[in-house]
């Protein structure tokens, strides 16, 4: 089996380990740099060209899509599917994943539990979508944001509403939400793995941070799931049709709710904080995949 690992950086640890995981099971393995495809899109034998050469044989792509570069990186990854290659991440889903309306939107459609969350076109409307998560405290967050960037926490109605109006003043959209003080500043990332938690952790927020990212300065610990929270995170996945997720939760006082669905979860802080071997994770979900749905042979690249 060949198995590309789309990633701008070799060295990165998640692609690192997901080259070592499909060299361990004796398959090929090849690092490429997305950016550097580029496609023959309209002949009858659709392909993606990468260093002069046409890409052919992969069994399976894993797309390492960074979020500046998602319009390109999806277009490769769709390319890809055209010429009828697995993709662990699928295009649609990768896009979905990086808008968080629209992820929102499709997660309370399936009923899952998030926090009250509200979106607004006019500076008219401020009030209005405050009153929505009962006043401030609140979070405000950029649409398309990642790593704690683009989040903010209003303490007050008066700040709110500066915050909102300077945000849609510069036309940028924004997502008006509850914000859950009683997690105090630690949300929870599970790892879901073809419909199973196979990792999760605990991230703490910095003192005097709310944002629990490890960008913001976060740490990490293991933690343990309560079932439902499975149960939860899996639907999330699911919902988001994405077969390798990383699904945020945080435990609000009106149950688990779920932040948002990264398609591209990193694994250095989940493999360090859980020992779990999630990279080897994927590459099997891979094996299963190519075998269960169509019945294809995966062996060891020879020689
Ligand atoms: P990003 O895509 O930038 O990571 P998130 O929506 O995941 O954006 O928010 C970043 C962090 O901010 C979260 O990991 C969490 O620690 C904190 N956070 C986000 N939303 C809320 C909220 N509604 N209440 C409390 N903390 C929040
Ligand atoms: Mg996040």
């Amino acid at each position: 089996m060949k198995i590309a690992v789309l990633s701008r950086g070799p060295k990165l640890y998640s692609t690192r380990r997901l080259v070592e995981a499909i060299e361990a099971r004796g398959y090929e393995a090849r690092v490429v740099d997305y950016l550097r495809c580029y496609m023959d899109i309209a002949s009858n034998r659709p392909a993606v060209i990468y260093q002069g050469k046409r890409l052919e044989n992969f069994d399976a792509i894993i797309p390492r899509i960074g979020a500046s570069n998602t319009f390109y990186g999806t277009a490769v990854v769709r390319q890809f599917e055209m010429t009828g290659v697995f993709s662990v991440a699928e295009s649609v889903a990768i896009q979905r994943s990086r808008d968080k309306l629209r992820s929102l939107q499709l997660l309370a459609r399936a009923g899952i539990g998030l926090p009250v969350t509200g979106f607004a076109h006019s500076t008219k409307d401020i009030d209005g979508v405050i009153d929505m998560v009962n006043g401030a405290p609140l979070v405000i967050k950029l649409l398309e944001g990642t790593q704690g960037k683009g989040v903010v926490l209003a303490e007050t109605r008066k700040a709110a509403e500066s915050v909102i109006e300077a945000f849609r003043g510069l036309d940028a959209n924004i997502l008006v939400q509850e914000f859950i003080k009683e997690a105090g500043g630690s949300d929870i990332r599970a790892f879901v793995v073809g419909g199973r938690v196979v990792a999760s952790m605990e991230r703490q927020a910095a003192e005097g941070e709310f944002r629990s990212n490890v960008h913001q300065g976060g740490s990490t610990r293991s933690v343990r799931l309560r079932p439902e929270e499975r149960a939860l995170a899996v639907r999330a996945a699911k919902t988001m049709r994405l077969g390798v997720a990383g699904v945020d939760l945080m435990r609000s006082n009106h149950g688990p709710v779920v932040l948002e669905v990264n398609s591209s979860p990193g694994l250095e802080g989940i493999e360090g904080a859980s020992g779990v071997d999630v990279a080897g994770q994927i590459i099997q979900f891979i094996e299963k995949t190519l075998v269960a749905k169509e019945g294809r042979v995966v062996r060891p690249v020879e020689g």
